[in-house]
């Protein structure tokens, strides 16, 4: 659900706006890998087709003084069968685009998109089907990927098979609205993004840098708060010991900074800031400005 306000943060001369991409369901051991259920079940509930509550979060990044406004991430999207719609216990109705529109804000003002992967519940909303046909959700946006990634949507590399749509990423191929990057780019006056392999090979993340504070918008790196362990990897990971090094490597990069994390998925606190404590670290929910 979309919270209007929405919650909105200041980093200095720089505001993200977090917008809901909608929300889905998943099972539940499948987002917690090799964790035991009777330890993730503790900390979230499932229902009784074993399935969690997961939120779509996106964010809106304006910097005042630019006519840049980037979004990362685009949500779930709006294009399922009913079939789909029962097994991810998803509503088509509520995705990125209304939501946005609900905030007053025009898709057609969006300057850049940028993508932590191509996974359906993050690439969904980059098109949507009107009048008939699928359209670009943001027209003049620049969409930003890392190459691996883009490769290996287009060879349906990977473990899940359903979860590259070309309707997803084929329309902007067409409309070459692609900015394919490779390795660590700047992409928009201080928002990089940063491989975080892993999840995918392609798999990066996002951070945006105010003249406060650092944000870092992790994707599938750690789709929750309880996924802050080492061990706590789903079994949607390609590779787990890679996205433990690149879950180890962001949070070191982070506490270094005293920096802020948003939560792709993540329902309560979706944005937490990060600290050492002892050999590994901490999260403490960060209120939001309004
Ligand atoms: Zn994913």
């Amino acid at each position: 659900m979309q919270a209007n306000p929405p919650p909105r943060y200041d980093l200095g001369n720089c505001t993200v706006t977090l917008v809901s991409g909608g929300q889905f369901k998943l099972d539940g051991g499948a987002m917690f890998g090799l964790i035991p259920k009777a330890l993730w079940s503790r900390s979230y509930p499932a229902d009784d087709q074993n399935r969690i509550l997961l939120a779509c979060n996106c964010l809106l990044v304006e910097r005042p003084g630019t006519d840049r406004r980037v979004l990362i991430e685009t949500g779930h999207g709006s294009k399922y069968t009913p079939k789909e719609q029962n097994i991810f216990a998803l509503d088509p109705t509520c995705w990125l685009r209304p939501n946005l529109l609900a905030l007053g804000v025009d898709p057609a003002s969006i300057t850049d998109v940028v993508v932590s992967h191509l996974h359906f519940d993050h690439a969904g909303g980059l098109t949507h089907n009107a009048d008939g046909q699928l359209k670009l959700t943001f027209p003049n946006a620049r969409v930003y990927v890392h190459k691996p990634e883009l490769d290996d949507a287009c060879a349906n590399f990977g473990i899940m098979t359903a979860t590259y749509r070309a309707e997803n990423y084929s329309p902007l191929c067409a409309a070459d609205a692609w900015r394919v990057i490779e390795g660590a780019t700047e992409i928009a006056p201080g928002i990089h993004t940063l491989p975080t392999p892993g999840h995918t090979r392609g798999h990066h993340s996002i951070a945006v840098q105010g003249s406060d504070r650092v944000l870092a918008f992790g994707g599938d790196l750690m789709p929750t708060r309880h996924h802050l362990g080492a061990a706590y990897n789903m079994a949607y990971d390609l590779y787990p010991l890679d996205n433990r090094a690149s879950k180890q490597q962001m949070l070191t990069w982070l506490a270094e900074r005293d920096g802020l994390y948003a939560f792709d998925h993540e329902l309560e606190t979706p944005v937490v800031s990060v600290r050492r404590k002892g050999e590994w670290f901490e999260l403490t929910a960060e209120s939001s400005d309004r």
